[in-house]
């Protein structure tokens, strides 16, 4: 078994998982008659969309709505908290904060700002929230259909920092700043925390298992009425394919795919992807698409969008992590190739090909390509 196997409590069964190609035969040949399982759709969560499953026994079908209620309810309390685009949100609030000012925040804000700060030192300051005001730049450069210039680029990168913020004042639970100019933007790891915590919600609900997928982050726990819970990695060149380019298979664990196939911007016809590199100050454009497997949603989601800047050249750091997985895809649609760390091939259970010894971090192997979509 594999590093990962060890540290992480998902694990992956092969039982009667092979023959997905006939899905429709495979579930009803499978499906567990103690269980039931809903699949709810909602728009507009966190600037994209959440899809809710849950799983209960069959005798408690009671509980799907209210499932489904406080899984609704976790992920509207992350966004109120932390969207930068709602002007009463706590972020809104310690953006707009001057320099000494006290901003107290939640101790859940808190935890994952704190969180979030150990994360660019974990990813060698790839995954920084606090590069908003480059974002900004980059934005406002967009909407006027020009590349920003180096004096402002180097401008916006003298607020971009955690030296910028106390996160412990004295004052009690908040923030900070030390610089006007400095902000946060979450956008990288809020929807993976609200994932994690709409889990939580259903999870207390009394299901026994479930899957959260807002925009393309993703966890699972439990049963699905399958036994397993199979996630389909889309195909970064042909994001509207049915056909996903892997499928992985988990019980319980989270899984984020970046890539710039839905959020870009455009300059000049030139695509720019929405994930900033903070040392360059550019967009990245090293990948076509990180997929990161972890034990909960906040850390795969930052995860996916460091390895979107750091590429291929970060896989090294991400295998000396604990309880991480990820792959990442490079090149263009008519050839790229695929990257991944060594634990990560323990979670596929279905690809276009089957050179499955290939498959390890030295290695690479050519496929026509394709992520996110679901098959519970
Ligand atoms: P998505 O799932 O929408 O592709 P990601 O998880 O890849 O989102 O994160 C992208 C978002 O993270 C951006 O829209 C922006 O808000 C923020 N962001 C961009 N660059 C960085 C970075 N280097 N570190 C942390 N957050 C970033
Ligand atoms: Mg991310």
């Amino acid at each position: 078994m594999s590093r990962t196997a060890k540290h992480l409590t998902f694990f992956v069964t092969f039982m009667g998982i092979a023959a997905l190609t006939a899905i429709g035969l495979w579930k009803c040949l499978g499906e567990d008659p103690m269980l039931v399982r809903d699949t709810r759709t909602r728009d507009a969560v966190m600037g994209t969309v959440a899809e809710t499953t849950v799983v209960v026994r069959a005798d408690q079908s009671h509980l799907i709505d209210k499932a489904h209620t406080a899984a609704a309810r976790a992920m509207r309390d992350v966004e109120a908290r932390m969207s930068v685009h709602f002007d009463h949100s706590e972020l809104a609030a310690l953006n707009a904060a001057p320099a000494g000012q006290f901003v107290p925040l939640s101790s859940e804000t808190l935890d994952l700002l704190r969180r979030s700060r150990e994360l660019t030192q974990r990813t060698d300051g790839a995954f920084d929230p606090t590069a908003k005001p480059l974002l900004d730049l980059w934005r406002h450069a967009a909407e006027d259909g020009r590349v920003p210039t180096d004096e402002e680029i180097r401008l916006a990168q003298e607020a971009v920092g955690w030296e910028h913020f106390d996160l412990s004042p004295q004052d009690g639970p908040g923030v900070v700043k030390y610089n006007d100019s400095a902000q946060i933007d979450l956008g990288g790891i809020a929807k993976g925390h609200a994932a994690d915590k709409a889990v939580k919600a259903i999870r207390h609900v009394g299901c026994r298992g479930g899957l959260i997928n807002i925009g393309g982050d993703m966890r699972t726990f439990g049963q699905s009425t399958t036994g397993q819970w199979v996630i389909g990695v889309q195909d970064p060149f042909r994001p509207d394919s049915p056909e996903p380019l892997l499928r992985l298979g988990f019980n319980d664990a989270a899984v984020c795919t970046s890539g710039h196939y839905h959020r870009y911007f455009e300059i000049d016809g030139t695509r720019y992807s929405h994930i900033i590199d903070p040392e360059t100050g550019w967009p990245v454009d090293v990948a076509a698409s990180v997929t990161v497997v972890a034990e909960d949603s906040a850390t795969a989601d930052a995860w996916s969008t460091a390895l979107s800047v750091l590429g291929t050249a970060g896989l090294p750091l991400a295998e000396s992590q604990d309880a991480l997985e990820a792959l990442v895809v490079v090149g263009n649609e008519h050839d790229h190739r695929l990257y991944m760390t060594t634990g990560f091939n323990a979670f596929i259970i279905d690809s276009q090909d089957n050179h499955s010894d290939e498959r390890t971090i030295a290695a690479e192997w050519r496929r026509p390509p394709t992520i996110g979509t679901v098959t519970p």
